[in-house]
């Protein structure tokens, strides 16, 4: 089969959307007035922004467009939702902060920076497949728990998590609570209006808006406490001249995003259980990551033993095709990923991981060619890997070139 480029890393970002792109252009060229000017060009811009606002609420099934807060992303949202979250519980003597071990980096290194100002946090585990159970959300709220924080889409592995009887719970003990739903955007239905959900942040870029805009959604009631102070936008929670064309091309995106949920899943769940039986059938000593079921659509996490997944992305990138191995923050650094660690792999495994995700550019055409061009890629870098003849020797496996 002849080199194509195959882009599945859809977890790590997407490419912006005609209607995206073409919603935004205008607020760049001609409508490029501040939303805060009162004259007709910067009445332009900030029409556009609340249109923006109305279809991310829309969206959501959120109540009111007054809801959404726009932000620079996810990783900014989920720090404005814990962060305020904290401090207000505080304020009511509450220090005590509930997440999980499988959270984005955005969630876990904000509560981390929590922990060093005096708050208290219980991480918890998740099982094997990735899933956080409701139970352990139960017995670890305690009175003076200020705020619950459990994603809904995990990044790495896809696990999808119970988060409405996680808010359930919650509501039922009067504790907030907040979701990452970055990676869940066009995979899982929102309706705002009756989900027991308090917080709810979004980042635009995993759903084919531009990088670097996001949003929070905090219900009416809930008091936010800004982290970047200046002007009066943002109703005073979030300082800063807005990135209109940013957010009007999220609120299109979003639009199209939860447009087709269902085909979309359906679609992208035959490709990807495709990967995940041809991967395993055909290259041996491979492993699944991560449940079979509540498995996001487009999401494919296997370990290879003998394999260093640094080197594996780099031999498929000369190929053409374009994946990751772990989280893209976790790249770079030696640490194997948390959230495989988290599901109890060891560090071989772990770092032997390679995470494909799809999306709505990626055709059948496109696993036939990842899955003509990994068992080889394998084949050939086990031939070399001191790693792989070490274990074939530790396990009697004799004829280790041949695999
Ligand atoms: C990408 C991602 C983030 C960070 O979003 P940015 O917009 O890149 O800051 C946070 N949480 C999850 C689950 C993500 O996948």
């Amino acid at each position: 089969m002849e080199k194509r480029f195959v882009y599945a890393d859809n977890a790590a970002t997407t490419n912006v959307s005609d209607n995206a792109l073409n919603a935004m252009l205008p607020y760049l060229k001609e409508q490029y007035g501040n939303p805060s000017s009162i004259y007709s060009l910067g009445m332009d811009a900030a029409k556009g922004v609340l249109n923006a606002r109305k279809q991310v609420a829309e969206a959501l099934g959120a109540a009111r467009p007054s809801e959404i807060y726009f932000t620079s992303g996810g990783s900014e949202a989920d720090n404005l939702a814990i962060k305020s979250a904290s401090e207000f519980g505080a304020k009511n003597g509450k220090r005590h902060i509930i997440t999980t071990n499988i959270e984005h980096h955005a969630v876990l290194n904000t509560c981390e920076y929590l922990e060093k100002h005096g708050f208290e946090v219980t991480y918890l585990h998740a099982d094997s497949d990735g899933i956080i159970s409701p139970d352990l959300v139960e017995k670890a709220i305690r009175d003076d728990t200020a705020v619950v924080s459990v994603m809904a889409v995990n990044n790495e592995i896809g696990s999808i998590q119970p988060i409405n009887e996680i808010g359930e719970i919650c509501r039922s003990k009067g504790v907030l609570f907040h979701t990452d739903a970055v990676q869940a955007t066009g995979q899982i239905h929102y309706d705002l209006q009756n989900m027991k959900i308090d917080m709810l942040s979004l980042s635009g870029h995993k759903f084919h808006a531009p990088k670097g805009v996001g949003a929070l959604y905090v219900r009416s009631g809930i008091p936010i406490e800004s982290l970047i102070h200046g002007g009066a936008q943002e109703r005073g929670k979030r300082a800063g001249t807005e990135n209109v064309a940013g957010i009007v091309a999220m609120g299109a995106a979003i639009t199209d995003a939860v447009e087709f949920i269902d085909e979309r899943n359906i679609r992208l769940a035959k490709m990807r259980d495709r990967l995940i039986d041809g991967i395993l059938s055909e290259i041996p000593y491979s492993r699944l990551n991560g449940g079979r079921k509540h498995r996001s659509s487009g999401n494919v996490n296997v370990s290879f033993r003998g394999i260093e997944g640094e080197s594996l992305i780099l031999a498929l990138d000369i190929r053409g095709i374009a994946a990751s191995s772990g989280s893209a923050c976790a790249s770079g650094s030696i640490d194997p990923s948390h959230v495989l660690t988290a599901i109890g792999l060891d560090a071989e495994l772990a770092k032997g991981s390679l995470r494909l995700t799809l999306g709505d550019g990626n055709t059948e055409d496109d696993i036939d060619y990842i899955l003509e061009v990994l068992p080889e890629t394998i084949k050939r870098l086990r031939s070399m890997s001191p790693m792989w003849q070490r274990i074939c020797r530790e396990e009697g496996i004799t004829d280790y070139t041949v695999i």
